[in-house]
C-alpha cells in the first residue's frame, strides 16, 4: 500500500545551507568580460528539462452520434537535457549560460499522444566533470553575505565546500509541479460544475494515487551526485535533467459513472537546476613552475606539442598537452603545460590557481625551476606554498632544474638539490631531480626517462597498476 504523503528515500538528501568562499565571481566575470577568451575551463551554466504537454479532452465523433466516448490523447514528455563527452573538444568557451529543451506537445484527438519536446545535448570535452551547484544569484548573495573570508577559493572549492556530504550522497532537484491529486484541466467554465460532481470527488483518491505514484519514480529519478558526474570516457553521455511527463488524456477517465469526462490533465512541469561544468584535462604529468620559468620550451623539446615560447609572463593562456613515448616499447604519457604560477596566486593575482585543476587528475607533479634565477630553492618554496599541500598529496615529484646552460647553473643545481635533501623527508615526499637545458637539449634523454617514471608509465611500473 502506498501512503498518500510522500517520503524520501533514505538516500536521499535535502538541501543544506552552505557556505560561499571567496573568488567564483571575480574569476568566472574575468572570463566573461573578456572577448578574446578561446579557452574557458569552468562554465556555470543554468539548465531547464521541457514541460509535459497537456492531456487533450476530445469525443469521438461519429455520424448520426451527438457526442462518441473521449478519445482525448495524452501529452507528449518535455525535452531532457543531455551532456555527452566528445573527442577533440579542449574548452568550454562554447557553452552559453542557459539551455532549455523543449515542452512536450498536447494530446490530441482520436488517442494520439502529444509530441516529445526535442532534447538537448551539450557537448563537452572528454575529461569534463559536471557538478550541481546553487543558482547563480544565490551564490552572488551569500558571496556578499559572505565578504571575503575565506580566501584562495576557486568556483571548484565553491561547490566542494557547498556542505559536509557524504561522497555517495544525492542532491535531491524538485520540480515545481502540481501536487497530487491536482493539475486538471477542465473543458471550458465548467470546473466548479464538474469538482461538484459526485463522480469527480470518487475519481480523485484514484488519480491522487497514480500521482503518487509517478511523484515517487520522478523524485527518484530527479537526483544529481553530490560528487559530480565525471565525463571521461569519449561518447559518455548522461541525461542531467530528465523532461516532465505528458499529463493524461481524458480517454483514461471513462467510466461506468463517468460516460463524458470533460477534463483532462496538466502535464508535469519541467527541472530546472544550475550546474557548474569544470574541464580537467587528462594529463598524466602537469608541468608546474613560474612565468618563464622554460615549461614550453620543455615541452617543446621532449615532445611534438608546440606551445608557444616567450619573455612574458603568460605567454600560456591555453594548457598544452603532449604526448611522449619514452621508448619504443615503453607506454606513452601525457605532460600538460599550464600557465605559470605566480606568487600570490592563491590569494588570486594574475590567474589564480583555477589553472591547476588540470594537474588534480595527474599521478605525477614535475616542478620546472630555471636555474637563471638568483636562487632556484626560493622559487621552488614559493610553489610548494602556493600549490598548497592539498594538490601534492599523494604524488610523486620531480623537480626539472632547467636552463643548465646558463652560468652559475652549477652551483645554484647544488644548492637546489641540497634544499630538497631536507625538504623531502622532512615532508614525506618521494621526489627525484634532474638538470637539463631546452636550449640545446642538454639532458632531455633523462628528463623524458624519469618523467615517464613520475607519470608511472614504463614498462617496469607496467604490472604495478
Ligand atoms: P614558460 O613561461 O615557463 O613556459 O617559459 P618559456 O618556455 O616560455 O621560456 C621563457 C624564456 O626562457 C624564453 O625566453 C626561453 O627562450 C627561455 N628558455 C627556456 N628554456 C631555456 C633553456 O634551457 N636555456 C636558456 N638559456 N633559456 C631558456
Ligand atoms: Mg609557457
Amino acid at each position: 500500500m502506498l501512503e498518500n504523503r510522500y517520503t524520501p528515500p533514505a538516500n536521499i538528501i535535502e538541501k543544506r545551507p552552505y557556505t560561499v568562499p571567496h573568488a567564483i565571481f571575480s574569476s568566472y566575470r574575468q572570463q566573461r568580460r573578456d572577448p578574446d577568451v578561446r579557452f574557458r575551463d569552468v562554465a556555470i551554466v543554468k539548465l531547464k528539462s521541457g514541460d509535459g504537454g497537456n492531456g487533450k479532452v476530445s469525443f469521438l465523433r461519429e455520424a448520426g452520434r451527438a457526442m462518441g466516448p473521449p478519445d482525448g490523447g495524452d501529452g507528449g514528455t518535455g525535452g531532457h537535457v543531455f551532456v555527452q563527452a566528445v573527442e577533440g573538444m579542449t574548452s568550454l568557451h562554447h557553452l552559453r549560460h542557459i539551455y532549455k529543451a523543449a515542452n512536450g506537445r498536447g494530446g490530441g484527438s482520436t488517442q494520439l499522444s502529444g509530441k516529445n519536446g526535442e532534447n538537448v545535448v551539450l557537448q563537452v570535452p572528454v575529461g569534463t566533470v559536471v557538478r550541481w551547484s546553487p543558482p547563480l544569484d544565490e551564490l552572488k548573495r551569500m558571496f556578499h553575505e559572505a565578504g571575503s573570508s575565506a580566501d584562495g577559493a576557486t568556483e571548484v572549492d565553491i561547490v566542494t565546500n557547498l556542505s559536509r556530504f557524504d561522497n555517495d550522497s544525492l542532491i535531491q532537484l524538485r520540480r515545481d509541479s502540481y501536487a497530487d491529486g491536482q493539475g486538471w484541466l477542465f473543458k471550458e467554465q465548467e470546473e466548479e460544475h464538474i469538482r461538484a460532481q459526485q463522480y469527480f470527488r470518487q475519481l480523485i483518491p484514484k488519480v491522487h494515487h497514480f500521482d503518487t505514484i509517478n511523484r515517487r519514480r520522478e523524485a527518484e529519478q530527479d537526483t544529481f551526485p553530490y560528487e559530480g558526474i565525471d565525463l571521461d570516457r569519449p561518447g559518455q553521455s548522461v541525461m542531467l535533467l530528465a523532461g516532465g511527463n505528458g499529463g493524461l488524456g481524458n480517454m483514461h477517465f471513462l467510466t461506468g459513472d463517468i460516460r463524458n469526462p470533460r477534463f483532462a490533465k496538466q502535464g508535469r512541469s519541467g527541472l530546472e537546476s544550475t550546474f557548474i561544468f569544470e574541464l580537467r584535462l587528462l594529463a598524466d604529468l602537469g608541468l608546474v613552475g613560474l612565468p618563464n620559468a622554460g615549461k614550453s620550451s620543455l615541452l617543446r623539446a621532449i615532445s611534438r606539442a608546440r606551445p608557444r615560447v616567450g619573455h612574458w609572463e603568460f605567454t600560456t593562456l591555453t594548457p598544452t598537452i603532449g604526448t611522449i613515448q619514452s621508448g619504443l616499447a615503453e607506454p606513452s604519457f601525457t605532460v600538460a603545460d599550464i600557465p605559470g604560477i605566480i606568487e600570490g596566486a592563491h590569494e588570486n593575482r594574475g590567474l589564480g590557481l583555477g589553472f591547476l585543476r588540470h594537474v588534480e587528475r595527474s599521478g605525477g607533479l614535475v616542478f620546472v625551476i630555471a636555474l637563471d634565477r638568483p636562487d632556484p630553492a626560493a622559487d621552488f618554496q614559493v610553489l610548494v606554498r602556493e600549490l598548497g599541500p592539498k594538490r601534492m598529496e599523494k604524488k610523486r615529484i620531480l623537480v626539472i632544474a632547467t636552463k643548465a646552460d646558463v652560468p652559475e647553473s652549477q652551483e645554484r643545481y647544488q644548492a637546489l638539490k641540497e634544499y630538497l635533501g631536507s625538504w623531502g623527508p622532512a615532508n614525506k615526499y618521494e621526489w627525484e631531480i634532474v638538470p637539463c637545458s631546452a636550449q640545446d637539449n642538454g639532458n632531455i634523454e633523462s628528463v623524458i626517462q624519469m618523467m615517464a617514471q613520475t607519470a608511472g608509465k614504463t614498462s617496469q611500473h607496467a604490472t604495478r597498476v
